[in-house]
């Protein structure tokens, strides 16, 4: 079954990355360093860009930031990774942006907060400010509601509006709909000012699965600008995983959704770009856009009583994710390819069949062979100590065969 055609958006063109339309949809991270640290940030986002990223957002939350946001983009070219660099501004972006113009032009793109830029509450000059460094820029600019920092002032006026309706919406559906009002309103307001429609992308972000979906399905039935979707503070580990992929997976197969980020957060000294990996992840399995080679791998039961099946799985998923950045420039298509490992021969064979490549490795008890299939068929029959090397020997025959 695929995905449901996706919504029509208008193009945001964000430093040469296209987002919305039919392109594909673009996975984009965050890094967590001080911005004002030039190497940790530098060597974050080159990490974040070589994992997949194709667009790294970086806080430029003081004159400090600012002043270091040109030198991280000369450097990051310098070291010849090319990922346009979006800045996150909050309160302060309308004076950043004027006092340090070397960083407006650096960035591609601007994040506005609509909730904490003045906006709404006694005049939106700020906001104004801003929007008039990316026209004078010719930047495009995420607006980006998020519901910890809502902008208090429409909340109240809808609050009290819907107060007044015969059969008034409850609270919670009131706050999601304030959202979407103040995205689609600040939208309006940023092209009075004269920014094109084609340079501005929205998002909504909330941190519960079903209203991140209620929110979203609001959002992109009333405007055709891109959307920018990720589940905000989505947690640690498998929480974080889960809930992102359970709230973008609906979103994305409604065909809601251009760009995607997860926010997970990191163990300390964890790695950043699992976030990367995850959001490709969530793309690949549901079939909008390969990334590397996929491994099926059975999860292993009292059949399969050793360790070796579950190293052999990781060491092949992690031979194949290492060599991606080579064989993506030499063998296009590859990232399409299929490869199975499997922990004995009740599934293993089958399995096999199904992929381009395959191998099971002998059960507790079984006869000590790991037969390897090949395009449906079985191609060899491996045993002994050097299983693993002999089935990558036969895995990159197979590439280069396949894929030149
Ligand atoms: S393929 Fe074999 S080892 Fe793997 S889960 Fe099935 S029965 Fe267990």
């Amino acid at each position: 079954m695929a995905a449901r055609p996706r919504r029509k958006a208008v193009v945001c063109d964000v430093g040469g990355v296209k987002v919305g339309g039919s392109h594909p949809i673009v996975v984009q991270s965050m890094t967590n360093t001080d911005t004002a640290d030039v190497s940790s940030t530098v060597n974050q986002v080159m990490e974040l860009a070589r994992a997949g990223s194709e667009l790294v957002r970086v806080t430029v939350n003081t004159e400090a930031a600012a002043a270091a946001v040109p030198k991280i983009v000369e450097s990051i070219g310098k070291f010849g990774v090319y990922v346009p660099v979006v800045g996150d501004f909050h309160y302060n972006g309308h004076i950043l942006l004027k006092k340090y113009p070397d960083c407006a032009r650096a960035l591609a793109k601007y994040r506005i907060n609509p909730g904490n830029v003045n906006i709404g509450k006694k005049h939106d000059d700020n906001f104004r400010t801003m929007i008039e460094a990316a026209i004078e820029n010719a930047k495009p600019v995420r607006i980006g509601v998020n519901w910890g920092s809502l902008d208090q002032a429409l909340l109240t006026r809808l609050m009290d509006e819907n107060s007044r309706q015969p059969e008034p919406l409850d609270a919670a559906t009131v706050m999601l709909r304030a959202m979407v009002v103040s995205a689609i309103e600040s939208a309006r307001a940023a092209e009075r000012y004269g920014l094109g429609h084609d340079r501005i992308i929205l998002s909504a972000k909330v941190s519960g699965v079903q209203d991140l979906i209620e929110v979203y399905r609001m959002m992109a039935g009333e405007c055709d600008y891109p959307l920018h979707l990720g589940l905000t503070e989505a947690g640690l580990g498998s929480k974080g995983i889960v809930a992102s992929s359970a709230a973008m997976s609906v979103l994305l197969q409604e065909g809601i959704g251009d760009t995607i980020r997860t926010s997970l957060t990191p163990l300390p000294n964890g790695d950043r770009s699992e976030e990367v990996i995850v959001s490709q992840q969530i793309l690949q399995s549901l079939g909008l856009r390969n990334f590397s080679p996929q491994v099926t791998a059975c999860p292993g039961c009292g059949r399969t009583t050793s360790t070796f099946f579950q190293e052999m799985a990781d060491r092949i998923q992690s031979y194949l994710r290492e060599q991606m950045p080579v064989w993506k420039g030499r063998y296009p298509g590859v990232e399409e390819l299929k490869v199975a490992v499997m922990g004995c021969v009740v599934n293993g064979p089958g399995e096999s069949k199904h992929s381009h490549i395959g191998i099971s490795l002998p059960g507790t008890f079984e006869e000590p062979t790991a037969p390897v299939y090949v395009d449906g068929r079985l191609h060899t029959t491996l045993r002994g100590d050097g299983i693993v090397a002999e089935f990558i020997e036969i895995l990159n025959g197979y590439v280069a065969s396949r894929y030149s």
